[in-house]
């Protein structure tokens, strides 16, 4: 920009991340600088990001370590004590579950066998993605090989692409240990799945993972054929768009032979992928059956199920008082500041919650009375145990998914729990129960966690370390 005064760059690539290089970067007018300058603090970022994950990384390190010690002195580790603490992981940094469960072994494995990694790490050479793409290309492998791999990748990380690092990975473990790789795969074979999820543009992703590679690439060559098939009939959507029917098509029980148009004459009907060149007429009638496909597909679409809460549960009421609750807890902690360890922390939370709900009971028990399922019967006064099937319909329509913070189970695969158990007197009314999956189902037995139902559908999760995530209806 002529006439614009450029500022002085300091050597920014000459310095390892840490605090010195944020405050620099913090302190540099970018809008001032020439552009490779910019492109220099862009990279600087990066290196600065890498060595704050490595901060993070180690802060879930020392964690692991003293959740280990604390499970020696009254025993051994269990596989609840590692879901514990995979869900206290989870809820600190909102992330998914086993987004939580990768970061827990990439902790683990930086400090271990993965030291050089964790160096590279540290020192910004490379980033978090492709410290991660190590990580799992040596899980499970023992620990000599795995360093044996680092030292095989590493040197060009830092140039490669998260990918392009995950093929190199890939190929050095081969090399390492052929059958230790073969046994893995084997093993990754057995937790095929399909998943599906919903995308915020209201399209559904559907996916099959960890499928045996041969057959996936025998079922996609299929695909391929088929669609350019029935493009060659004269079909105008694009391919991508012809596949991702066809899926849907054959997953939803359609002959192969009936994705292609109607026949004008029986023998050429093309009952495979191998189809013959089809006459004009044939084109003509596949763009037609192809577009009402489309159109079928089209009009199942599930409608968002946020918006069909019904039956009077009062959302906006319950928007409100979690938010009351969340302003007068966030109140209640920044007066404690620092002070307190963390039993005294979890105590001190606990019971402001216990006292926010029994503010709140003689509003509860107005509301009780008051709500109607979704077949429109009062939900008050039922005795039995297992909650009623309208009422069961309403709770899963209130909560959606788990009620765990960062748990999306579907409601409708979750069991109901009584926050405060039957036998404890704890009602069967939506008041008292929330949907929760089976892993979240156990960790609320935990001892050191606690679960408190502030208001239908507002639940307070506290953990061992006193912090707290209240989840519920957002205003
Ligand atoms: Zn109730
Ligand atoms: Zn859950």
């Amino acid at each position: 920009m002529p006439g614009a005064k450029v500022e002085e760059l300091p050597d920014l690539s000459g310095m390892l991340p840490g605090p010195r290089l944020a405050g620099e970067l913090a302190e540099l007018p970018v809008g001032g600088l020439d552009e490779h300058g910019v492109v220099e603090v862009m990279r600087a970022a990066r290196r600065l990001a890498s060595w704050a994950e490595s901060l993070e990384l180690s802060a879930i390190a020392e964690l692991d370590r003293r959740r280990s010690v604390q499970a020696d002195r009254c025993g051994a580790w269990t596989v609840e004590m590692s879901r514990a603490l995979c869900d206290e992981v989870s809820a600190a940094l909102t992330l998914s579950g086993t987004a939580a469960a990768i970061q827990l072994g990439m902790a683990a494995m930086l400090e271990g066998p993965l030291l050089e990694t964790g160096r590279a790490l540290v020192e910004g050479r490379i980033d978090g993605d492709k410290a991660r793409v190590i990580c799992d290309g040596i899980l499970g492998i023992g620990h000599d090989i795995g360093r044996r791999v680092e030292s095989l990748v590493l040197p060009d990380a830092p140039r490669l692409t998260a990918r392009q690092l995950a093929v190199r990975v890939r190929k050095a473990v081969i090399e390492a240990d052929p059958e230790g790789y073969e046994r893995r795969r084997k093993a990754a074979e057995k937790g095929r799945r399909v998943e599906s999820y919903s995308n915020p543009d209201g399209t559904v992703d559907l996916a099959a993972r960890d499928l045996p590679a041969e057959d996936a690439e025998a079922a996609y060559n299929y695909l391929n054929a088929l669609a350019s098939s029935i493009k060659a009939d004269g079909d105008e959507r694009p391919m991508d768009a012809i596949r991702a029917d066809l899926v849907l098509e054959l997953l939803r029980g359609k002959h192969p032979a009936d994705l292609f148009p109607p026949p004008t004459h029986p023998q050429q009907h093309p009952p495979s992928p191998a189809a013959p060149t089809p006459t004009p007429e044939d084109s003509a009638a596949g763009a037609r059956a192809s577009r009402r496909g489309t159109g079928r597909s089209g009009g199942t679409r599930r409608t968002d199920p946020r918006r069909s809460t019904d039956g009077g549960t009062g959302d906006e009421e319950a928007a409100a008082i979690t938010q009351t609750a969340r302003d007068r807890l966030t109140a209640l902690l920044d007066q404690i500041g620092d002070r307190g360890g963390p039993a005294e922390r979890r105590l001190l939370v606990t019971e402001a919650g216990r006292r926010m709900t029994e503010a709140l009971s003689p509003l509860k028990v107005r509301w009780c009375a008051l709500a109607v399922d979704t077949g429109g019967h009062p939900v008050h006064g039922h005795h039995g145990y297992r909650p009623p099937a309208g009422m069961r319909r309403l709770i899963q329509a209130r909560d959606r998914t788990c009620a765990f913070p960062t748990c999306n189970r579907r409601a409708t695969e979750c069991d109901l729990d009584h926050t405060i158990p039957h036998h404890k007197g704890g009602p069967t009314c939506p008041c008292n129960l929330a949907a929760l999956c089976r892993g979240h189902h156990l960790l609320k037995q935990h001892p050191d966690w606690t679960l408190i139902q502030i208001w239908p559908g507002a639940l307070l999760w506290i953990t061992p370390t006193g912090h707290w995530y209240l989840i519920g209806p957002e205003p």
